[in-house]
Order: C-alpha cells, then sequence, then structure tokens
C-alpha cells in the first residue's frame, strides 16, 4: 500500500489525501449553491408485491446532478455531509420534493403510492423533524399516510430507547408511515423488535443474501418475516436480484421486495409512467 511503500508512494498518499480535503472543501462549498440550483434529484424505487408484481410503493433515493463531476451516488457524498453535519438540509430538501411531486400526480388523479425518504440520524439529535416534515407535507396538502420515514436500524440504535420510541411515537401520532431501515445489517436484538412500533421492517441486502445462503440460515430469517408480521409489521426486502431470491422469499412468507431484479431507480417521469393506468 502507499504508506508501506517507499518515498515515492508516500508522496502520492499525501497528495491523494489532499486531493480529498480539496474535494470535500469544494462540496461543503457548494452546497448552499446546489440547492438553489436545484441539483439534487429524487430518483424512486418501486416496491413491488412479489405475488402479483403490483407497486405498492416506493422510496426516493437522492442523487446529485453536479455541473462538472456529473452524476454523484449518495455513497460518494451523504456520508460526507453527515460528517459535517449538512445532510439534515438535504434530506429536508429531499422530503420537499417528493411532496411537490405527490402533489403533482395527486391532482392528476394518479393512484398514488406511498413515498417512503430517508433521514439521517442527525435529525434524531438536533432537530424538530416532526415538526419540520409535517409543515412540509401541510404546504402541499399531503395526507401523511402517503409519507413513510424511513430510519436505519443503527440510527435507532445510536440514540436513546427513549428518545427513539419517543419519537416513533409522534411519527405515528402525526400519521405518518414508519420503516426500520437496513434491519439485520447492525446490531438490533430480536427482543427490540416488539419495542419498535413501526409499520414497515425493511431487510438489509446483505441479510437477505446471507439468509439465502442454506437451510439454517433460512429457518432464521423465515422466523424473523413470522415475527415480524404477527407482530404487526410489513416486511420488505431490500436488493432482490434474481428469481431465485425471489422464489425463495415467497415461500418464506415475504410479500413485499424492493430491487434490481423488478426495478431500478428512476426519474420521476419514469415512475409516474408506471403509476399511469394503461388506457
Ligand atoms: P438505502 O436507504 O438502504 O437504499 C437502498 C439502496 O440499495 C439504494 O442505493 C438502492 O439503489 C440500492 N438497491 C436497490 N435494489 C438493489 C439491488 O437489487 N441490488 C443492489 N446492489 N442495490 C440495490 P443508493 O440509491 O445508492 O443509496 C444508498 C444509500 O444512501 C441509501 O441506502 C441510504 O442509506 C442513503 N440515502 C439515499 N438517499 C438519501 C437521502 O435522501 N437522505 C439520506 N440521509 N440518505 C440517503
Ligand atoms: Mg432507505
Ligand atoms: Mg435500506
Ligand atoms: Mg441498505
Amino acid at each position: 500500500s502507499a504508506k508501506t511503500a517507499a518515498g515515492g508512494s508516500v508522496v502520492l498518499y499525501d497528495e491523494e489525501m489532499r486531493k480529498k480535503a480539496l474535494i470535500e472543501q469544494e462540496l461543503e462549498g457548494r452546497l448552499a449553491v446546489a440547492m438553489e440550483q436545484r441539483e439534487f434529484e429524487a430518483y424512486y424505487q418501486p416496491k413491488v408485491d412479489m405475488n402479483t408484481r403490483a407497486i405498492v410503493g416506493c422510496e426516493a433515493l437522492v442523487r446529485w446532478n453536479h455541473p462538472e463531476l456529473g452524476l454523484l451516488m449518495p455513497n460518494s457524498f451523504v456520508p460526507f455531509f453527515e460528517k459535517k453535519g449538512i445532510i439534515t438540509d438535504v434530506d429536508l430538501y429531499m422530503f420537499d420534493q417528493v411532496c411537490r411531486t405527490i402533489r403533482t400526480w395527486l391532482d392528476k388523479g394518479l393512484p398514488v403510492v406511498a413515498v417512503s425518504c430517508n433521514f439521517s440520524q442527525l435529525h434524531f439529535e438536533h432537530t424538530d423533524l416532526i415538526k419540520q416534515i409535517s409543515e412540509i407535507a401541510d404546504r402541499y396538502q399531503i395526507p401523511h399516510h402517503l409519507l413513510e420515514v424511513e430510519i436505519t436500524e443503527s440510527t435507532i440504535a445510536s440514540v436513546s430507547e427513549g428518545v427513539a420510541s419517543v419519537l416513533l411515537m409522534q411519527l405515528k401520532q402525526h400519521g405518518f408511515q414508519i420503516a426500520i431501515d437496513d434491519f439485520g445489517s447492525g446490531y438490533s436484538s430480536l427482543g427490540q423488535l416488539q419495542s419498535l412500533r413501526a409499520d414497515v421492517l425493511k431487510l438489509d441486502r446483505s441479510f437477505v443474501c446471507a439468509g439465502l445462503q442454506g437451510p439454517r440460515e433460512q429457518i432464521v430469517i423465515e422466523n424473523l418475516v413470522n415475527m415480524a408480521v404477527e407482530l404487526g409489521m410489513e416486511v420488505v426486502c431490500e436488493g432482490m436480484e434474481t428469481e431465485a431470491q425471489v422464489n425463495v422469499l415467497r415461500e418464506i412468507g415475504c410479500r413485499i421486495a424492493q430491487g434490481y431484479y423488478f426495478y431500478r431507480p428512476m426519474q420521476t417521469d419514469a415512475f409516474e409512467r408506471l403509476l399511469t393506468p394503461e388506457a
């Protein structure tokens, strides 16, 4: 590696560090401009009923149309924005864009499905998320049940149990849907599942893949799915890529999936066409 190699490589390493710092500086400085220029765009990935193939919901995923760097995926800027404490602005901007889009669908009389949005854990530490999203939803007159708040398992694990349960309760009281995202990627115990008052449990792609490796693994995932369903949650399998995976999960009793096998995330127009009933 660069660190252990001879002198020249160390320079290269420093050069890379310097470049990374420059890019980060640039990104940080550009946030306000990027918002103003509407460079952040919501892509939509359908959630599908595996039995009927009907679209039962979707997730909004942020993309950054950077004027010089091109289309940036969340992994290349979300962690940095999170570190800088500015991801909350992007999340609310996305939520606003989603509400504006749902409003146009409602006005066109389309059969709108619930849209889920991702929220960084920073919202639960510093801001009044519920007031903020209620104001945005109400400004566009969007019924709250059409909006789903995705909170990751690790976010829930990182805030105190009291904070998490109050937050979920308040979201519920305001009529929003709640999804626990990336479940099985972190350290949640099964015991926590009963105390999480969520509507939807999204099984992380890595967890689903691992769960399909053999009969013993399958028993674990099967029982988790059953438990979640009995606790009143809808289970969504993330990252379904193959027909084989879909078949196994259907047999286990999972109804809803999100994955490349069905659809990739797509731009608003493409998703709107999927919602539009055939003439
Ligand atoms: P996530 O919330 O778990 O979203 C699912 C990710 O899995 C998306 O990646 C999606 O494109 C990808 N995916 C879906 N189906 C498949 C599949 O079959 N195979 C594979 N390999 N991947 C699949 P994406 O769009 O790159 O987003 C990555 C992560 O960035 C998201 O994971 C979420 O944690 C974060 N993110 C995205 N949008 C936002 C946002 O608006 N705010 C915040 N705070 N985070 C966001
Ligand atoms: Mg998500
Ligand atoms: Mg996820
Ligand atoms: Mg995930």
